[in-house]
């Protein structure tokens, strides 16, 4: 890849040169150092790095060198460069409103978009910190596997995601990642303890395992899907948690008799359907957060009725704590989440 011309005058603006695989959390770092320049783009920066916009040069970022680059307009959006591939107002109303960067891999929906390939390249243009676009069409089955295709780039679905400072590793093309359970993801590592108990029935790669674990909490994990197993495991690693979590490449339910828990996450949409198991691992006064996927018209009522049904079957008592709406998970049904102590 041919580098831009470096300008010499001190009027050109800067970047910040980092490795590609580090442009998540060194964008990161230099928005919290005060010096990201949200009003540019990342631009790739020869064959692995890329070219962070920063208003002056980082005092605290690692970065490999800061340098001067030509200005240049920046295609703000995809619509801006869909109607620089030629694209019809009608067809650009017929592209993608929303996708997410995990890693080095755009997700996105490409529904009835003409030519998703050039979608796909202009998404690419737009993020010069990703080098693959996987169009996905959907996530199946009890092990949540994602239905998806290459559209653009190097074709390397496999990649490391970090947020709040946890590390991801997964292959977006073999396991699910739901960009829209940051905040949940981000909130069960500031609900754990130091060394509480917590069971983890529906773990994924670790997307709350590792943040609780992370946060000092002792967690054992159930994973059913092999590959989502694999990447637990890995992850556990990564985030130098393995001394505090127990995996179980298993169904949860057989998992469940041999577990005392303070605290059992169940993220799972179907998650009222395993309350029995999640009851008996959970200790009297310990807390459960029950996912749900809810039609809107029945929100908070039927997982709340489901608990409480559940916990007087065994004489127990719910004290509901919080109830939340985790995102949309289609039309007319939320994903949403009660959290409840159960006596
Ligand atoms: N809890 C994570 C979250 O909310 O992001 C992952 C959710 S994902 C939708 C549910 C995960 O549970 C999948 O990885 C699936 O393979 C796993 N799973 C489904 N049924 C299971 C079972 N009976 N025991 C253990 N894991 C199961």
């Amino acid at each position: 890849m041919t580098e831009e011309p470096h300008p010499t005058d001190d009027a050109a603006p800067l970047a910040a040169v980092v490795a590609r695989e580090r442009a998540e959390t060194a964008a990161d770092a230099l928005r919290e150092e005060g010096v990201y320049d949200e009003d540019r783009g990342v631009r790739p920066f020869g064959d692995d790095a890329v070219a962070l916009p920063v208003i002056e040069p980082p005092t605290e970022t690692s970065i490999r060198e800061v340098v001067r680059q030509e200005p240049r307009p920046r295609l703000r959006t995809l619509d801006d460069h869909l109607r620089e591939r030629g694209w019809t107002e009608a067809e650009r109303e017929r592209a993608p409103s929303s996708w997410a960067v995990v890693g080095t891999v755009v997700l996105v929906d490409v529904g009835d978009s003409p030519r998703p390939d050039e979608v796909g390249e202009a998404l690419l243009a737009l993020h010069a910190n990703a080098d693959t676009v996987l169009a996905r069409h959907g996530i199946d089955g009890e092990r949540r596997e994602p239905d998806a295709e290459v559209i653009a780039g190097a074709g390397d679905t496999e990649t490391i995601h970090t947020e709040h400072g946890t590390r991801y590793a997964l292959d977006l093309a073999e396991v699910m990642f739901s960009p829209g359970n940051k905040a949940e993801r981000a909130r069960m590592g500031e609900e754990v303890s130091e060394d509480e108990r917590v069971f983890d029935m529906f773990a994924g790669v670790g997307y709350f395992t590792l943040p609780m674990a992370r946060a000092g909490a002792r967690v054992t994990a159930a994973e059913i899907n092999p590959a989502s197993f694999r990447y637990l495991l890995e992850n556990a690693k990564l985030n130098e948690v393995h001394d505090r979590v127990d995996l179980y490449r298993a169904d949860c339910r057989d998992v469940a008799d041999g577990v005392d828990a303070d605290r059992v996450v169940m993220g799972y949409y179907e998650a009222w359907e395993y309350l029995d198991s999640a009851l008996d691992a959970l200790v009297p006064g310990g807390i459960v957060h029950m996912h749900e996927a809810t039609p809107n018209a029945l929100v908070f009522d039927r997982p709340i009725d489901r608990l409480r049904d559940a916990a007087a079957e065994r004489g127990r008592a719910v004290e509901i704590l919080d109830r939340r709406r985790v995102k949309g998970y289609s039309e007319g049904v939320a994903h949403v989440v009660v959290d409840a102590r159960v006596a």
